[in-house]
């Protein structure tokens, strides 16, 4: 009989040999997945038999981790910050340094804005963070893509969220009115990196990724727009590539946007512009700041 830790020593063995990275924690992930318990419960569980009910779908999966199937696929949600989304291939799997975005907005902008916009919202890890983290504000998810629309509905359903509306368009086509904090992790992979990415990565839809030659396209058209639908002293922040970060910056600079910030991710990436919309041309901010 197969105990909990042989099956998760075989299973990192066999993932180890089809190079993915971190396999253990992969392992176990799919075991406690498996089990319908915790990563951390299976240090209770190291001697406990597996049967074959067990062993035969749990076999099935790391086969196809094997493949290259993004773990967050395969077990169908992903921690985000302070709850857990449902994630599949309609959008991208969620990215930790995401996470370090809406702490740094969550403890940073104040006054709470009362009118927020997620632009390029995806499965809606950002947008419904902040719904969740603010129940007075408002919040407009907003996307191009139909699939991720409908993807970050059934999150928004299924975590009880309701201070928010969703909203298919490009960019800020079919936008009306200002907000206080427009976030935006639009996609920024530049087209020739396509090649060097992970073959996880490939199972992300790409118009969630690439954005052009340099990832910038999107960026570039996006910069001059933002400041038609912030309110005075409203915030904008973003997240982009990991040489992005000066470029973007110049973009929101040459759309009047001021007190331009670049802030780094936990890995030293300067990886966040922020900046925000002048409150007048000699007067301070009154709405959301940072
Ligand atoms: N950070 C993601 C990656 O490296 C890209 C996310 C995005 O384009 N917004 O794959």
């Amino acid at each position: 009989m197969t105990t909990v830790l042989e099956c998760i020593n075989a299973g990192t063995t066999y993932l180890e040999k089809r190079g993915v990275e971190d396999a253990r924690r992969n392992m176990q992930f799919l075991v406690a997945h498996h089990l319908g318990c915790s990563r951390m419960d299976l240090y209770l569980r190291f001697d406990e038999p597996l049967d074959e009910s067990t062993l035969a779908p749990l076999r099935v999966d790391l086969k196809k981790r094997g493949e290259r199937i993004p773990l967050q696929h395969l077990l169908g949600k992903v921690s985000f910050y302070q709850h857990e989304f449902h994630v599949d291939a309609r959008a991208l799997i969620p990215r930790p340094e995401t996470e370090e975005l809406v702490e740094m907005l969550v403890s940073e902008v104040k006054p709470t804005p009362r009118q927020i916009l997620d632009l390029g919202c995806g499965s809606g890890v950002i947008g419904l963070s902040l719904a969740a983290a603010w129940p007075d504000a408002q919040v407009t998810l907003a996307d191009v893509s139909t699939a991720a629309l409908t993807l970050a509905r059934e999150n928004a359903q299924g975590l009880d969220i309701t201070n928010v509306e969703f909203l298919e368009t490009s960019l800020f086509s079919g936008i009306a009115g200002r907000f206080d904090l427009i976030v935006a992790n639009l996609p920024y992979v530049p087209e020739v990196d396509r090649p060097t990415l992970t073959p996880e990565v490939g199972h992300d839809p790409d118009l969630a990724l690439f954005s052009g030659a340099d990832g910038l396209d999107l960026i570039r058209q996006f910069c001059p727009q933002v400041s038609q639908h912030l309110h005075l002293g409203g915030t904008v922040a973003m997240e982009v590539g990991h040489d992005q970060g000066e470029a973007v910056c110049a973009l929101l600079r040459a759309a009047g946007l001021s007190e331009l910030q670049l802030r780094k991710d936990i890995s030293g990436i300067a990886r966040f512009p922020l900046a925000k919309m002048p409150a007048s041309s000699n007067s301070v901010g009154t709405a959301a700041s940072l």
